[in-house]
């Protein structure tokens, strides 16, 4: 399976000029591995950015030349197209602006902008109406892990993938990714065998409410960062990253990749 490495850059950088600058870093560094002569495309993850929407057009203007995608964080769940909704991106401007997937359910958007399921299925209807792809992020909270409750919490987030209609034609549009809410940002990461056990346990759910989805790419996202990307990146249940923090430094951004390059490397023996 391809494996993804996803970065969510949240509100950063400040400036235009620190897009453009993280942007042709990221490209020349990329263009470079990817010039090189032992390059093997089928190992090499599919990189992705998701800016600001503001960032949106300049980043990917600056990528479109290269296979690097470039993704949006939100989007409206007012209407998929145009509308009085003031302050509110729909999905197709999205795309237009070249956006080819959306982050939905990101425990930020959950807690911050209070989403709830029926505004998660109705973003995730909206994107693949318009033809963008689905980051769909679950997680649970510190509460919950203590409690040993995860992988009924991510049930329970799961399911609302029962709601969407025509899901066996969007198979190939959704990638989940596991987001433990206090592992973002704080530097605190599962052990490896923690996340192969939830993904495993994502896995056999999604597959039960539909076939197709076996083949979607579970990604684990928390505090990932170059230094302990390679235990992820070594799991054959790991299928990428979303990085936030550390997707902000080209060079971390493309180790993080280097380390799922090397880990589908090894695993494909
Ligand atoms: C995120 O917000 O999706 C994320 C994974 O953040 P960080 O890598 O900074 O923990």
């Amino acid at each position: 399976m391809q494996s993804w490495v996803i970065g969510n850059w949240k509100k950063n950088p400040a400036t235009l000029t620190e897009v453009n600058e993280l942007t042709s870093a990221i490209k020349s560094k990329f263009l470079q591995k990817q010039s090189s002569q032992d390059f093997d495309s089928t190992c090499y993850p599919q990189l992705m950015v998701a800016p600001s929407t503001i960032h949106l057009v300049m980043a990917s203007q600056s990528l479109e030349d290269t296979n690097i995608l470039v993704g949006c964080q939100d989007i409206s769940a007012k209407s998929a197209t145009i509308g009085a909704y003031t302050g509110d991106s729909s999905a197709q401007q999205m795309l237009n602006a070249g956006g080819s997937w959306t982050l939905v359910g990101h425990s930020e958007r959950r807690s911050y902008h209070r989403e709830t399921e029926d505004t998660l299925i109705t973003k995730m209807r909206f994107a693949f109406e318009q033809g963008l792809g689905v980051v769909f992020c679950i997680g649970e909270t510190i509460e919950a892990y203590d409690l040993g409750k995860t992988i009924p919490v991510l049930e329970e987030q799961l399911q609302i993938l029962k709601s969407l209609p025509n899901l066996n034609e969007f198979f190939a549009k959704i990638i989940i990714a596991y987001e433990p809410v206090w592992s973002i940002g704080t530097g605190k990461v599962p052990s490896i065998e923690e996340v192969e056990k939830v993904h495993q346990a994502i896995k056999q759910y999604v597959t039960g409410i539909n076939a197709s989805l076996a083949d979607a790419p579970i990604l684990y996202g928390g505090s990932v960062n170059a230094d302990n990307a390679d235990q992820f990146a070594a799991s054959k249940w790991v299928d990428g990253a979303l990085v936030g923090g550390a997707s902000l430094d080209a060079d971390k951004f493309l180790s993080i990749a280097d380390s799922f390059y090397q880990g589908k490397q090894q695993l494909n023996g």
